[in-house]
């Protein structure tokens, strides 16, 4: 365990327990490639790993969330992106962090056949992936947070009642003046790793508060 959890008293950790933050994939975990359809094309942003594996350690869940219309657009199969999804974890896992579960969205209402082509609830802007967390692990959403590159991160973390951070590294810094006018952003930050420490400097925040 790294020297950065000592600072944290024991009575903080037991009250994040609930608390989910939900990483959008690409721009935000690995550099942005248009629709990413191998293995090899997956490379982590510096210091992402760092802020899940520092989140692991706080105690508080990760997930990633990802629309992954490149399905419904037939450029790569199910199968190809559980092996992106592989390597994910496995370059994750290089540098001592894990994620809880990987949720993406694989429709599109205009492209492909069934199952694929419709207007599901789960397609970012639309916050169905944060819902099925909240059923699958617990997750209190209205205490947890969205970190993401574009408005459709921020506008799904909104709708499900989550805090956002936009991350200036991928799509960032083309869609902040958007994200900002539509009321989205809770706050800016350089990279996923700059978001989660301004995260957990709120989290210690309200549990010394709610002591
Ligand atoms: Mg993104
Ligand atoms: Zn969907």
């Amino acid at each position: 365990m790294s020297t950065s959890t000592k600072n944290f008293s024991s009575n903080a950790r037991v009250k994040v327990g609930h608390v989910g933050l939900f990483f959008d994939r690409d721009g935000t975990l690995n550099t942005e490639v248009d629709y990413l359809s191998r293995p090899e094309e997956l490379k982590l942003i510096p210091n992402a790993a760092r802020a899940i594996r520092e989140a692991n350690e706080f105690g508080v869940k990760v997930f990633i969330f990802t629309n992954q219309s490149g399905i419904a657009r037939g450029l790569f199969t199910e199968t190809d992106l559980a092996a992106i999804h592989e390597r994910m974890i496995a370059l994750l896992a290089k540098e001592g962090a894990r994620v809880d579960a990987i949720y993406f969205c694989p429709h599109h209402p205009g492209y492909g056949t069934t199952p694929y082509k419709r207007d599901c609830d789960c397609r970012k802007p639309k916050p169905g992936m944060l819902r099925m967390a909240r059923e699958e692990h617990g997750i209190h959403l209205s205490r947890s947070f969205v970190i993401g590159d574009r408005c459709i991160d921020m506008q799904a973390g909104k709708s499900a009642g989550c805090r956002t951070a936009l991350v200036l590294t991928g799509y960032g810094e083309v869609e902040r003046a958007e994200c900002m006018e539509n009321r989205a952003v809770d706050f800016v930050a350089a990279d996923a790793y700059e978001a989660w420490k301004q995260i957990r400097n709120l989290l210690v925040k309200q549990a010394v508060e709610s002591k």
